[in-house]
């Protein structure tokens, strides 16, 4: 039976999975819902429904980049390409970095865009709880709900560079670096990081000055740093607001994605993602259950490490992984 405010069991998930199939946004909204504020057993049931059904998977981008480089504008931008060529997209727009309204802003941002009424579109904001692994997490089992809905592109979006930005950056299967003319110095800041796992470099603002010394400076980055096999990072210019050379950077995702299909490297982003999402898991519920342990007199904090870890290790061989979960 459903219930107000949480699902009792995994036929609950199916039927608003069923639901959201059909494109009701209420389901959806309360599925990513349970997924982002739920309960730990609340998330468990969803990603089992998930794994044991034959549920679709999306293409899932992750879009990250200094603040101010045109990432929101240049993400609304994608969807009205996208669109246009009969996918429905689903956003996740994630910030680490403020707890209390970032995420939120992001969202509306992209919402404001235009989509919002658009039945094909679904944009939903994701902000830290503080914890980083409840991010990934949050973000990792909501990319792959809104997979499940039917959505045919999934994008991550995350407001900066940072490491945490990194990590999000990594549970999509195609990750796009966006910086604006003029960002050579931060090229040569960020150094490795970001640099090294963007698959599609865009130099949003080509409008402005410096934007083809940014792709020079790109280029030269590139060639000291990738491997000569494999897939050739794409290079990309375009003005996010006039929507520019968003037309290539679509057909560039859809190319990266029909290469990984084909050199197996799909399958090892996904599997990297499972991993991701996995220690994620395991952080959060360790974190959780250790914050209720009683270090005593933390003289020693080795000692009371250990004892802690002990007394929650004896308790899950006693109740089992189903007790701490829920
Ligand atoms: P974000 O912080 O990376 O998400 O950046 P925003 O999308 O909020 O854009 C920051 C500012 O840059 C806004 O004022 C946009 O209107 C502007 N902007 C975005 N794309 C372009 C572009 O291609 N050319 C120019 N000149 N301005 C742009």
């Amino acid at each position: 039976m459903l219930t107000a405010d949480r699902v009792v069991s995994g036929t609950d998930v199916l039927q608003l999975l069923a639901r959201c199939r059909q494109g009701d946004r209420v389901a959806t909204s309360r599925l990513l819902s349970l997924v982002s504020r739920g309960s730990q057993s609340d998330r468990a049931l969803v990603s089992r429904e998930l794994a044991a059904g034959e549920v679709p998977s999306a293409i899932t981008l992750g879009i990250t980049g200094p603040p101010g480089v045109g990432k929101s504008t240049l993400t609304s931008a994608l969807i009205a390409e996208l669109r246009g060529r009969d996918k429905r997209v689903g956003v996740i727009a994630v910030d680490p970095s403020s707890p209390v309204t970032g995420g939120a802003v992001l969202g509306d941002r992209i919402r404001m865009a235009a989509h919002g009424a658009d039945p094909g579109v679904f944009v939903r904001s994701l902000s830290s709880d503080g914890h980083l692994g409840g991010l990934v997490r949050s973000a990792s089992l909501a990319a792959r709900v809104m997979g499940a809905c039917g959505y045919d592109v999934v994008i991550i979006e995350t407001v900066g560079v940072g490491q945490s930005e990194v990590d999000i950056a990594q549970i999509a299967e195609t990750v796009m670096l966006v910086l604006a003319p003029g960002a050579g110095d931060s090229i040569q800041a960020q150094k490795a990081g970001v640099l090294e796992i963007a698959d599609i470099y865009v130099v949003n603002k080509a409008d402005l000055d410096g934007a083809r010394a940014t792709v020079a400076d790109l280029r030269e980055m590139l060639l000291l740093n990738r491997p000569s096999d494999g897939w050739r990072p794409s290079i990309l210019q375009t003005v996010a607001g006039t929507g520019q050379g968003v037309a290539d950077l679509v057909t560039a995702l859809f190319s990266h994605h029909e290469a990984c299909v084909s050199d197996g490297e799909l399958a090892v982003r996904r599997h990297r993602r499972s991993l991701y999402e996995t220690r994620s898991v395991i952080d959060a519920v360790l974190a959780e259950q250790l914050a209720g342990v009683d270090v005593g007199e933390a003289e020693d904090p080795y000692a009371a490490a250990d004892a802690s870890l002990r007394m929650l290790g004896r308790r899950l061989l006693d109740e089992g992984v189903g007790a701490v979960l829920g």
